[in-house]
C-alpha cells in the first residue's frame, strides 16, 4: 500500500526537480504563452504532469532529447504515431524525395497502386480508402455504415476511444449510458444514436443487437485506452457471430493493437472484420489513416453513393490520400512496419512486460502488467479488469502522475493518461532494463 503522503511527496519532490532542470523548456513555454492559449500549440500537451511543458528538440529512433539537452529512452513514441521509432530511414528518405515534388494534388501518385496492394496482402480487406487522422477515418466507417444498412444505431463499449469521434464519447455509469463529461460544446444528446455496453459481456450485446437497428460495433479488438482489457477466450468471434446474424457490419479500429503482429490483432488471431481502421503509425507519423473493407460492403457503399446525388459527401477532406501521406505510407508498410521489426519488438515487450512484473513483485504490490504485443501497460490492481467500469476504478491519478514525472526527471517517457510503454525496432534490451531500474527505485522511494 503506497501512503497517499508519500505520493503528494513526490509530486512536490519531482515537480521542483523537473523546473531547476529544464530552464530552457521553462523560457519557451512562457514565450509560447504570448499567443497560443494556455502556453501550447496543441492543448494535449499540456497531459504530461509537468509543472510547464516539455519542448523537444529531435528524436531518433527510440530516443528523444530535450530542448535543456536531456536525453530520453521513449517508450511513448508519441502515443503510437512514433511506433516504428522516430523518423525511420526509409520514411525519412520518402519525405524528403516527395518534399521536392510536390506534396499535395487531389490526384492519385504511383504509390496508390502499390499502397493499395500491400494494405489488401497484409489485411486481408480487398477496397480502401485514406483519410488524414484515424479520428476522421472512424468517422467516415459510422457514415458509411449507417448508410449502407439504413440504420441509425453504433454500438460501442464502456471505455472505448476512438478519436475525436463524438457518436463514441457514451459512457457507461453505474449501468447507465451518460455522455462523456468531457464532450465540450456538444450539443446533441448522442445516447440517441450511440448504445453503450460492457465489453467481455455476450448477453448485453445479444440484447443490443436484438432490435436490428445497430448500422456498426465499432471496437478495438482489446480495449487499450481505458487501461487495456483483453477480450476472454472466444469473445471477438462471438461477436463476430452475433453482429453477422444480426445484420450489423463489425469494424475494428486497429490503430493501437497494430502492436500484435504485421496484420493487427486481426492478423495474429482473428476474426477478420467487415471494416478496419488503422492510423497514426501508418505513414511513420506523417498524419494519414486509412479505412478497409470486404467487397460487399464496398458494393452496397457504391450503391448508397450512387442512389444520392453527386457533390459532397461530408466524407472526407482536402488534403486525405495526398501525395507525401501515400510517399510516407508506402515506405512505412513496405520497408518499417516488417515482420522483422516485429520480430525484434515482440520477443522484447515480453522481457519489458517480465522487467516490469519483478520490480513490482519486489516491492509486494499487487499490480498487474499486460501487453499486446509491443504495446504494455501496467495497471495499479491485482485483478486484470475485463471490462470499462472494473479499467476505471483501477486508475489512480495521483499515483501514476508521479510515478510519471519520476521517470521523467530519469530520462524516460512513456504515455501520460495511464501507463502504456511500446517497444519499437529501435529499443534495446538496455532500455528496458533501464526502465525496470527504474521503476523500481520509484517504488522504493514511495515506500520508504
Ligand atoms: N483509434 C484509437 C484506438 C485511438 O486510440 C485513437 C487516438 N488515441 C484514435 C483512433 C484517433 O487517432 P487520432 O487522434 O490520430 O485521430
Amino acid at each position: 500500500m503506497i501512503a497517499p503522503t508519500a505520493i503528494a511527496r513526490m509530486i512536490a519532490d519531482e515537480t521542483a526537480r523537473f523546473t531547476s532542470a529544464n530552464p530552457r523548456s521553462a523560457a519557451l513555454a512562457r514565450d509560447a504563452a504570448r499567443h497560443w492559449h494556455r502556453g501550447v500549440p496543441f492543448h494535449w500537451m499540456l497531459d504530461w504532469g509537468t509543472p510547464f511543458p516539455l519542448f523537444a528538440a529531435r528524436a531518433e529512433g527510440s530516443r528523444l532529447w530535450d530542448v535543456d539537452g536531456h536525453v530520453y529512452d521513449d517508450f511513448c513514441l508519441g502515443d503510437t504515431g512514433s511506433m516504428f521509432g522516430h523518423s525511420p530511414a526509409p520514411v525519412a528518405r520518402a519525405i524528403a524525395q516527395q518534399g521536392a515534388h510536390g506534396l499535395t494534388f487531389m490526384l492519385p501518385t504511383e504509390d496508390a497502386v502499390a499502397v493499395g496492394d500491400l494494405l489488401a496482402e497484409r489485411f486481408g480487406l480487398p477496397f480502401w480508402q485514406t483519410t488524414s487522422t484515424a479520428s476522421e477515418a472512424n468517422r467516415a466507417v459510422i457514415r458509411w455504415c449507417r448508410g449502407i444498412t439504413g440504420r441509425d444505431k453504433t454500438l460501442v463499449f464502456n471505455g472505448c476511444y476512438h478519436g475525436a469521434v463524438d457518436d463514441a464519447f457514451v459512457d457507461l455509469r453505474h449501468g447507465v449510458p451518460e455522455l462523456r463529461r468531457s464532450l465540450v460544446g456538444q450539443v446533441y444528446d448522442m445516447r440517441e444514436h450511440t448504445r453503450v455496453i460492457e465489453f467481455n459481456d455476450l448477453a448485453a450485446l445479444e440484447a443490443a443487437l436484438a432490435p436490428g437497428d445497430v448500422a456498426c460495433v465499432l471496437t478495438e479488438p482489446a480495449l487499450t485506452n481505458v487501461g487495456m482489457v483483453l477480450p476472454d477466450p472466444g469473445y471477438l468471434e462471438a461477436l463476430r457471430d452475433l453482429t453477422h446474424r444480426h445484420g450489423t457490419l463489425l469494424v475494428f479500429d486497429e490503430t493501437h493493437t497494430i502492436s500484435t503482429g504485421p496484420g493487427g490483432w486481426t492478423g495474429t488471431h482473428g476474426p477478420l472484420p467487415d471494416l478496419f481502421v488503422l492510423g497514426k503509425p501508418v505513414a511513420g507519423g506523417v498524419p494519414c489513416a486509412v479505412y478497409g473493407f470486404s467487397a460487399e460492403v464496398a458494393e452496397r457503399m457504391e450503391r448508397a453513393r450512387a442512389a444520392n446525388e453527386s457533390g459532397h459527401s461530408g466524407i472526407g477532406t482536402t488534403l486525405s490520400a495526398n501525395a507525401l501521406a501515400l510517399a510516407a505510407m508506402r515506405a512505412a508498410l513496405a520497408e518499417v512496419m516488417t515482420p522483422a521489426a516485429y520480430a525484434h519488438m515482440l520477443p522484447l515487450a515480453d522481457r519489458l512486460a517480465e522487467t516490469l512484473r519483478a520490480a513490482i513483485v519486489a516491492h509486494n504490490l499487487d499490480w498487474h502488467v499486460t501487453h499486446v504485443g509491443a504495446r504494455g501497460e501496467f495497471i495499479c490492481t491485482g485483478t486484470p479488469p475485463r471490462n470499462g467500469t472494473e479499467a476505471r476504478a483501477a486508475m489512480q491519478g495521483d499515483l501514476e502522475r508521479a510515478l510519471h514525472l519520476y521517470l521523467i526527471n530519469r530520462g524516460v517517457l512513456i504515455a501520460p493518461f495511464h501507463n502504456m510503454t511500446l517497444v519499437c525496432p529501435a529499443t534495446t534490451e538496455d532500455q528496458v532494463a533501464r526502465l525496470g531500474n527504474i521503476l523500481g527505485e520509484c517504488l522504493s522511494s514511495l515506500m520508504e
